[in-house]
């Protein structure tokens, strides 16, 4: 039998209690964003800008628009009037340039640091260590238009759950080791195909995208 958008939306926020659900409408015409947004839904993930900067002209102004994907240095620009959250911050020199547009459009941008937890070479994120680096650094320490409140991570894309776990409880782990010193609220970890593991793993902001559409 098939869901409506709304009747898949409520089975997951059932599911997943207090655990934030970022709708992820990448790919998604506008017809079936307006459709998320009138079963009273805000909280919406792109990953490509362009697509991202369009949607946002296009739909209410009170949606809390969350960039997930592997962002550009030359594309912050275009996002930072209204960013809600970046959950893909993945160096000092892109932390810089948000800062820098964020200064210019008096505002100060939420953002997660990406963390590299897969098997796979093509997910993007920084090592613990880098992590580790960048949170105690002078340049980071100097930043004041940008609020880190948490960490993101892509488990590996495969059926074997013992490695999706490892994988999100490693960066549970990393999370729970710094939450209290950086005041982090916010660890973003599961898709459609795992996020009851992240869940199981601590996950507090969950990005669902084929399960919502299907
Ligand atoms: C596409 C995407 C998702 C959602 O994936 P689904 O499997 O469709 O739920 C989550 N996070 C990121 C970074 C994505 O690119």
């Amino acid at each position: 039998m098939l869901h409506s958008i709304c009747e898949n939306i409520k089975q997951i926020e059932q599911e997943i209690g207090n655990i934030q659900l970022v709708v992820v409408s990448k790919y998604r015409s506008l017809d079936e964003l307006q459709e998320v947004y009138n079963c009273g839904h805000r909280s919406f993930g792109e990953n490509r800008i362009q697509e991202l900067v369009q949607k946002e002209k296009e739909l209410p102004k009170n949606i809390k628009w969350h960039a997930i994907g592997h962002l550009q240095r030359n594309k912050v620009k275009y996002i930072a009037p209204f960013i809600h959250l970046i959950h893909s911050i993945d160096s000092l020199k892109l932390l810089q340039v948000v800062n820098n547009e964020a200064i210019k459009n008096n505002r100060v941008i939420n953002f997660l640091f990406q963390i590299h937890i897969a098997e796979e070479d093509s997910k993007f994120g920084l090592t613990p260590i880098e992590l580790d680096e960048i949170i105690h650094s002078d340049e980071f320490l100097a930043m004041k238009n940008v609020r880190c409140l948490g960490l993101m991570g892509m488990a590996t894309f495969t059926d074997n759950t013992e490695q999706v776990k490892a994988e999100f409880s490693l960066l549970s782990n990393l999370f729970n080791q710094n939450k209290t010193a950086q005041q982090w609220s916010t660890l973003s970890m599961g898709m459609s195909g795992d996020y009851k593991l992240a869940q199981e793993c601590g996950s507090t902001m969950i990005r669902v995208g084929s399960k919502i559409f299907q």
